[in-house]
């Protein structure tokens, strides 16, 4: 028999735009209910960064001293190795306290954390292993959407659905919305290996003889990143895992030790790097946020940060039109537009960001990016460019292009 729930909102994904979403509409008092396919929060590495803007957000929930308490560690500079030579390219102590730095934390944790508190409040609903399939409609409005679960078929329904599912959603598929694909030229190889006995300076970026590693620091290994071109992963397997942790040895000579770690192909994932984002993020009755509304690139690390904004930027928006003027379907549309008016912008201007470092990355992985004495003109883009840049990108990655912070009066005394 078909489950029956109903809701306010019913929000389909439980990663970082789904549970923040809502938890925040939770704590402003909005009966929620989110949808998670998985049955719980941990699985395959997903991105661990969370930015200063969320972190501020964590305080604002109330929540920043027990995220805090997770095992993690916090970056203040976003350094790169180039040819030899180290650059700080990005300098987060340029930016005001309380959080100078980038926290690198599992991503697991965090949301179950902030799943604990949204479970807290008694507007808020979890349902786990509840895979959202597709929108329920009447009269050419979205009223929910059909899911399976463990227990069997679930139908809710819902003055707002919410596609928070992420960059496959398939409740976006279901309502028809189809993104726009900007074609990025690389995918990225993930894979851990345990830090080496000589310590190593934290290093985001190596780049070395055509080929760059991102090695992402974390307590007792290195999450590693290496860049190909894309669809080359089939060549890298052919030829086989020694030669995988040659190259590696040779951009990242440090971790030469450490190599021999990478068992086999099994332990190394792909991310097939996707730029995209939708031209209408939203239809009658029915929303699109984070990777469902736009993939971003992994690069800047400012995936979920960018979900996380939608989140906030939803809640600002949607609970005083709620408060306001209840489930009224205008005002509910009225929202949705006003939440793409407010995001498309600053996603915009993030994703031609990641863009032009990709060009970048690409033409780095053709040629000589930094010769090893620098030239003259490179001499002087590290001299005195580069130390103007960095408390700008700080800002930009930081922050974001419109850092988003939970209005006055949204949120209830917490539970
Ligand atoms: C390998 C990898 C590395 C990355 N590295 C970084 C990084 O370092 N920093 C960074 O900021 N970003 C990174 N990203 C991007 C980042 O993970 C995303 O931008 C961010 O998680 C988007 O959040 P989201 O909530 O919109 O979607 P997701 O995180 O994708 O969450 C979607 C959720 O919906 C669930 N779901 C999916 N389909 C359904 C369904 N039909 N019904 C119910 N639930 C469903 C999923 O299980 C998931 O929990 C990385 C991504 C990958 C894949």
């Amino acid at each position: 028999m078909t489950q029956q729930l109903e809701t306010t909102v019913c929000i389909a994904g439980g990663g970082p735009a789904g549970i923040v979403a809502g938890l925040i509409l939770a704590r402003a008092g909005v009966d929620v209910v989110v949808l998670e396919k998985h049955a719980d929060f941990l699985r395959d590495f997903r991105g661990d960064t969370v930015h200063p803007s969320t972190l501020n957000l964590l305080d604002q929930l109330g929540v920043g001293a027990q995220a805090k308490a997770i095992e993690h560690s916090e970056l203040s500079s976003l350094d790169a190795v180039i040819d030899g030579i180290r650059l700080k390219a990005v300098d987060f102590t340029t930016l005001p306290a309380p959080h100078p730095y980038v926290t690198l934390m599992p991503q697991w944790d965090l949301l179950t954390l902030l799943a604990e508190e949204a479970r807290a409040q008694s507007s808020f609903r979890l349902v786990l292993e509840a895979t959202a399939q597709s929108e329920i409609q009447e009269n050419g409005r979205v009223v929910g959407v059909k899911a399976s679960t463990s227990d069997g078929p679930i139908r809710v329904t819902a003055a707002l659905t919410v596609a928070a599912d992420g960059r496959d959603s398939a409740v976006r598929d279901s309502l028809g919305l189809v993104p726009h694909d900007y074609g990025v030229p690389i995918d990225v190889l993930w894979f851990r290996v345990p830090r080496p006995t000589k310590p190593m300076p934290d290093t985001l970026a190596n780049i070395r003889g055509g080929s760059a590693l991102v090695t992402i620091p974390r307590p007792g290994y290195f999450q590693c990143g290496l860049l190909i071109r894309k669809g080359t992963f089939p060549e890298f397997q052919k030829a086989g895992i020694e030669a995988f942790r040659h190259t590696i040895a040779s951009i990242a000579p440090r971790l030469t030790e450490v190599t021999a770690e990478i068992g086999s192909f099994d332990d190394v994932k792909l991310l097939s790097v996707q730029i995209n984002r939708l031209h209408k993020w939203w239809v009658p009755g029915a929303l699109c946020i984070g990777d469902a509304a736009h993939a971003m690139s992994p690069a800047f690390g400012v995936g979920i940060n960018y979900a996380i904004q939608d989140a906030v930027a939803l809640a600002n928006i949607l609970v005083p039109a709620l408060r306001t003027k209840g489930t009224d379907a205008a005002a509910i549309d009225e929202a949705c537009a006003a939440l793409q008016r407010r995001r498309a912008l600053p996603t915009a201007l993030m994703q031609r960001m990641q863009r032009v470092a990709h060009r970048l990355i690409n033409r780095a992985t053709r040629g000589v990016v930094l010769h090893n004495p620098p030239q003259l003109r490179e001499r002087f883009v590290i001299a005195v460019v580069l130390p103007r840049l960095r408390p700008i990108l700080a800002r930009i990655v930081g922050y974001g292009f419109r850092p988003e912070r939970i209005a006055r009066g949204i949120l209830r005394p917490r539970a």
